[in-house]
């Protein structure tokens, strides 16, 4: 047993105390807040130092990481603090690490093992036990090849053009005209045909080609804008004003100090309105690092951009933080609106939302409407926009024109306005 100490969740070691020997088994590493530590093998005649770790550094990993025994020893050189991380808690970090990082990282573990092995046999001691590892490391390695592949092909096809726009309509609730859309990438693979962004968008973020895939969306709706606001001018009854349309950003788009730049001069290249273009970035990102995000979305704003917030209320934003930020829409969630029928919990968080998005002045785009009933309780609830299937699905730009040029507030009529 070692003469570690808790202080809720700080433990102390006495200098020249033992925090773990070699061939015990691994239960945390520790980060070492202050202190120093000295790594070492045991040997009768006389320990061999491997290394010295100090404030800032971590202790104890490897053990945790391959579900190995400890590899060598560990003890205090001064008095020292100390913060565990559970096995558990590495184990949850590595599933949600990106495969090609897991791979290395099991590559590099398994080489530090052969070279203390190789330390331990030049000093004659018995070979160690052949190396396992662990399951999510190993398993690592089809993921890893799997998205190395589809980073490649997706590369090949920004450079082959087999990206496209769709767009799906976006309708003013109370009116069901039409109001604006947004605009979803699509893949037109060669071989598997059209695939969904939800299969390449992750991996095109994991690998920083999200820069060129938004490059795209925003300079394929600059390009399809005018288009768009010409089919609503021949239909002035079924359409509410200019469309906007908008595009989603990724947190990597937001965090490139070019992206600004990029949104300016699309604005002065295609001469398209501001005002009628929408950035729509998820919460979740937002929290990831609210404070670059918000200087970002500052400056598109600046620019005469609208921002929405997506996917509001699957993620955990503090309210306060929202009011800070330059927000002009906030789109409920398809999970929130599916259930709203059936599920009095679902009500009342739109309800809330709905309250929170009055006080702030901001209105709000109810996603995945399926249904009649469900556009009408959400136009009864004080909803100003609705998406979904009901209203139309993703489609091409030529659908989209045809849509516009015909579309009929009576084809879809409230409840209220049929009777
Ligand atoms: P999102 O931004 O929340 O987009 C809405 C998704 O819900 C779209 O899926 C849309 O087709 C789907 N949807 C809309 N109405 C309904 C409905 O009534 N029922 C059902 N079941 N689904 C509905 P999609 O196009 O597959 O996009 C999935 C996600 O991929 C998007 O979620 C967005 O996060 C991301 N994505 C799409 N295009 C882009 C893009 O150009 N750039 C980036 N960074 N992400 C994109
Ligand atoms: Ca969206
Ligand atoms: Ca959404």
């Amino acid at each position: 047993m070692n003469a570690l100490h808790t202080t809720l969740d700080r433990k102390l070691l006495p200098a020249g105390a033992m925090l773990f020997s070699a061939g015990e088994p691994g239960e945390a590493a520790y980060l070492i807040v202050g202190g120093r530590l000295e790594v070492f093998l045991e040997r009768p005649e006389g320990d061999i130092i491997l290394a010295h770790r100090g404030p800032g550094e971590i202790v104890g990993e490897m053990a945790i990481l391959d579900r190995r025994p400890r590899s060598a020893s560990v003890r205090a050189l001064e008095d020292s603090a100390l913060v565990a991380v559970t096995e558990q808690q590495l184990a949850h970090r590595i599933a949600e690490t990106d495969p090609i990082l897991c791979m290395c990282l099991g590559v590099v573990l398994e080489r530090y093992r052969e070279t203390v092995a190789l330390l331990e046999r030049m000093q004659g001691a018995a070979p160690p036990p052949a190396a396992t590892r662990p399951p999510a490391i190993d398993s690592g390695f089809a993921a890893a090849l799997s998205t190395l592949v589809l980073e490649r092909e997706i590369r090949a096809g920004v450079a082959d053009r087999q990206f496209e726009m769709h767009f799906q309509p976006i309708v003013r609730l109370a009116s069901r005209r039409l109001a604006g859309f947004e605009a979803l990438m699509r893949w037109r693979h060669p071989q598997r045909g059209l695939v969904p962004p939800l299969e390449f968008i992750p991996v095109a973020e994991a690998s920083g080609l999200i820069a060129d895939l938004t490059r795209f969306a925003l300079t394929e709706v600059g390009r399809v804008m005018p288009e768009v606001m010409l089919a609503a001018l021949h239909n002035p009854s079924g359409i509410e004003g200019p469309p906007f349309i908008s595009v989603n950003v990724s947190g990597h788009d937001l965090a490139a100090a070019s992206f600004p730049q990029m949104i300016a001069d699309l604005v002065a290249q295609t001469g398209i309105a501001p005002s009628c273009l929408k950035i729509e970035v998820t919460e979740s990102l937002l929290m990831r690092d609210p404070e670059r995000a918000a200087a970002a979305l500052t400056e598109c704003r600046a620019a005469g951009l609208g921002v929405a917030i997506d996917d509001f209320g699957t993620g955990y934003s503090s309210l306060s933080y929202l009011s800070t930020l330059p927000v002009t829409t906030l789109k409920i969630d398809r999970a929130f609106v599916r259930t709203l029928l059936a599920d009095r919990t679902s009500r009342r968080i739109v309800q809330t939302v709905l309250r929170l998005a009055d006080e702030l002045e901001i209105p709000v785009v109810a996603e995945g409407i399926e249904h009649v009933e469900e556009a009408d309780m959400l136009t009864d609830m004080g909803c100003a926009f609705g998406q979904g299937y009901l209203f139309g699905k993703p489609a091409p730009l030529d659908t989209t024109i045809t849509l516009t040029k015909s579309w009929d507030t009576v084809v879809l009529p409230r409840r209220a306005l049929a009777s």
